[in-house]
């Protein structure tokens, strides 16, 4: 099968011990059915430890209040590993946070930003990333039942356009322009869906998106970026927010804590909100590139969601309800802490995404918000 690989995947090392956001906390872990006959297979202490430490409900997971691992040691590293080798642990932590997605034609791999250290390796490489091409076995099951060649050849081509025009933002207004130009393809084609435009969604997708990169929206511009402060608001209060967050991602909970206790009634004021985005982005003039690349990274790993789902609209909404929020916290962090280097944007990367990228709920929240 043919796999597409963003460029720095095979350079990924986790650094374990030495992870300031180990992934062993905060979540549950799922447990396949390989899995299970492993761990049933097991005897003594650890047959025992192993099935004390996992529930079976609708879904077996280890570690099911997503707080700490049971079987992570005080040096955070995983116990399992250490007695059984790499295979034995779950599939889920043998994979993470390698990212497969089967497409039937082709697969896609990528490095998933909840890990900080891919987070780290994304801000390093972002200029030059690509998809690495190459012929091996598909690590993955199809991810669905599409298969319309057409339909993903048209969505690939349009992903690369949207990429191409994320690549080239050098400032503000032009990707506040792009966003606005994505969302009109977006609803364009969402509306073509509806009606059975068929041709629309397949023929010429570069002609259609083209044509709304060369349409005037600015009658119909939303503020796509950065977000107004009533939006962003609206955003944290939805299940977002938890108070369990501050057993199971405590970095996250500080920040949202500092949003609710101080930020809130500032960034409530329109104007005052308006000057502490740019601020920011006038004291860190790459902040802008990131954020952009930020979006193209999602697109790669998320926007063929619509070969599924068909939901243009939603899908591209919500990358870019991703990017403000991600820039909202950067905000908040840069004025508590008066710095905002690269291996912190990548710690806030990370704990977004892993508290919003893995939730349908949540997003299905967001979404709402627009
Ligand atoms: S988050 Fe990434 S780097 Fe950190 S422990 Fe997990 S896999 Fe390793």
């Amino acid at each position: 099968m043919k796999i597409r690989e963003i460029s720095f995947h095979k350079n990924f090392k986790c650094t374990a011990s030495e992870c300031s956001e180990n992934c062993c906390h905060g979540w549950q872990i799922p447990i396949n059915k390989d899995d299970f006959v492993r761990f049933s297979n097991e005897n003594g202490v650890l047959g025992l430890k192993l099935s004390a430490y996992s529930i079976i409900g609708s879904n077996y997971v280890f570690n099911p209040n997503s707080k700490t691992c049971p079987f992570r040691n005080k040096d955070r590293l995983c116990t399992l590993q250490i007695k059984k080798g790499h295979d034995f642990i779950p599939q889920a932590c043998r994979d993470y946070p390698r990212f497969y997605r089967n497409y039937g034609e082709f697969e896609e791999r990528y490095i998933d930003l909840s890990c900080l250290h891919g987070a780290e390796m994304f801000l390093s490489e972002f200029e030059n990333m690509y998809l690495n091409e190459y012929e091996d076995e598909a690590g993955s099951k199809p991810c669905g039942t599409n298969d319309d060649a057409d339909f993903l050849h048209a969505l690939d081509n349009t992903r690369k356009m949207m990429i191409q025009a994320l690549y080239e933002v050098k400032d503000l207004n032009a990707l506040t322009n792009t966003l606005n130009h994505m969302k009109r393809y977006a609803e364009l084609a969402q509306e073509a869906f509806i009606n059975g435009d068929t041709g629309y969604l397949t023929e010429n997708p570069f002609e259609a998106f083209a044509f709304c990169m060369n349409t005037d929206t600015s009658s119909e511009d939303l503020r796509l970026f950065p977000f107004p402060a009533k939006t962003l608001e609206k955003l944290m209060y939805t299940r977002f927010y938890g108070d369990r967050l501050k057993t199971t991602q405590n970095t996250l909970y500080k920040l949202c804590r500092h949003y609710y206790d101080k930020y809130e009634h500032i960034l409530y004021a329109e104007d005052k909100w308006a000057n502490m985005a740019r601020g920011l982005l006038s004291k860190y003039p790459y902040l802008l590139r990131h954020l952009a690349a930020y979006l193209i990274y999602y697109l790669y790993q998320y926007y063929f969601k619509t070969y599924e789902d068909y939901s243009f609209r939603r899908n591209i909404l919500m990358g870019i309800i991703h990017m403000n929020m991600v820039f909202m916290l950067e905000v908040i962090y840069e004025n508590e802490h008066k710095s905002l280097t690269s291996s912190e944007k990548a710690r806030l990367i990370s704990v977004y995404n892993r508290r919003a990228f893995f939730s349908e709920l949540i997003m299905d929240d967001m979404y709402k918000c627009l």
